[in-house]
């Protein structure tokens, strides 16, 4: 079989690796270029992107902020999964806030903001917290800004003036005071069938994600049956096929979704190794028809992105438990360089794996691992 991704970074390059032993052959778009290539290599193949789309058995997505012709040329040929609704939903701010509201989901009080003379308005109605997000486009906490206080206010104004709020407004949140962020990536079949991974703990730096742990450790029964109905009815809403994330503020028990992402998710990487089956392969199995395979989880995982950072001493491979994952781009500052995978067979013993794995990696670069990996081990 062969599926065809828009966006040719790594999460295309995951997908690719994790198709070849089921024979699914993966190729990624160059959605700027408008060219085909290998995902891995990056090199062109000798076809063009209208054969290739004619040639491919499904299409699907690594990022949601596609050229909407492309998207429409490729909803036209019947296999692009998820479908056009989830991808567009993923990629606008203002469409996402509607979803959550027609569902009746809970999220962040909010206001859309289509002129920035609104702003008086929202810091009265929402309070002076708060977390400006553009709708389109954003990604790893790039288009967003905050306010911490009204003072603030005629800054914020000022710098948000260069901006065509009529044409891309911004969705301006509460800062919530949640108690720690979660995530739940799962699969949607093409019979209706869901399968969820545990619930993952996602620890941030600057509105980046840095470490995930999964499962997320003291998750209740009811917390993780709430993520999972709340997942079912985004998803069966939808009408989604393929893997679907769902990225939760916890406030004691309740859970508030943030975003939903319509594609494998960063804080779901750490299944290659501590899953039965991995995101990158269930998602290429829900897309062509196959069944789907268990989401189990193996161990107590941790995932920790390298970010713009590439001085890896590879000698950290002889820690027991440790996987590199190396994307082989060029280092810029804040760009996910690769990740590592960590695997213990408890909380304690993971604790101990990621302790190790900091006195190999600059605390600059990798800020929570050695305080989780402390909390960890007193688990
Ligand atoms: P991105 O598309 O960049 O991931 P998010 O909306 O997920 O955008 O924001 C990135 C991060 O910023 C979140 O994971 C969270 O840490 C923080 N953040 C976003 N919205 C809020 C909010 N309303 N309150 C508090 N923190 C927030
Ligand atoms: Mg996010």
């Amino acid at each position: 079989m062969k599926v065809l991704i828009f966006g040719a970074g790594q999460l295309a390059r995951m997908m690719y690796l994790a198709g070849a032993p089921l024979g699914i052959e993966v190729s990624a778009v160059d959605v700027g270029a408008r060219i085909v290539v290998n995902p891995v290599s990056k090199m062109p193949l000798s076809i063009t992107l209208d054969e290739a789309m004619l040639d491919a058995d499904a299409i699907s997505v690594e990022f949601e902020h596609i050229p909407e012709d492309l998207l429409e040329q490729a909803r036209k040929t019947g296999k692009l999964l998820p479908g056009m609704e989830a991808i567009l939903t993923g990629a606008d701010r203002v469409r996402e806030k509607r979803l959550l509201e027609r569902l009746a989901i809970p999220n962040c009080a909010h206001r859309i903001v289509d002129d920035i003379a609104q702003l008086d308005d929202v810091v009265d109605a929402l309070g002076e917290k708060l977390i400006l997000k553009a709708s389109r486009d954003g990604y790893d906490g790039y288009g967003q800004w905050r306010l911490a206080s009204r003072q603030d206010l005629p800054a914020l104004k000022q710098e948000l003036a260069g901006l065509d709020l009529h044409t891309v407004p911004l969705v301006v949140e509460q800062m919530s005071l949640f108690d720690r962020e979660v995530s739940l990536v799962g699969i949607r079949s093409k019979d209706g069938q869901v399968k969820f991974y545990p619930l993952a703990e996602n620890l941030h730096h600057q509105g980046q994600l840095h470490v995930s742990i999964a499962p997320a450790p003291g998750c209740s029964a009811a917390l993780t049956a709430q993520a999972e109905d709340i997942f079912t009815r985004l998803a069966d809403g939808l009408g989604y096929i393929g893997v679907l994330a769902v990225e939760f503020f916890q406030v004691g028990e309740q859970l508030l979704v943030n975003e939903i992402a319509p594609r494998v998710h960063n804080s779901g990487h750490w299944s290659m190794q501590g899953a039965d089956t991995c995101q990158f392969e269930n998602h290429l199995r829900a897309i062509c028809g196959l069944p789907l395979g268990d989401t189990q989880a193996s161990g107590t995982s941790a995932m920790v992105n390298v970010i713009g950072y590439e001085k890896l001493n590879l000698e950290l491979l002889k820690i027991g438990g440790c996987h590199l994952h190396w994307y082989g781009k060029s280092v810029r500052a804040k760009r996910k360089m690769g990740h590592i995978n960590l695997v213990g067979e408890n909380y304690a013993k993971l604790g101990r794996i990621m302790l190790d794995l900091a006195d190999y990696l600059p605390d600059s670069h990798f800020p929570h691992l050695r305080a989780e990996g402390q909390k960890l081990q007193s688990i």
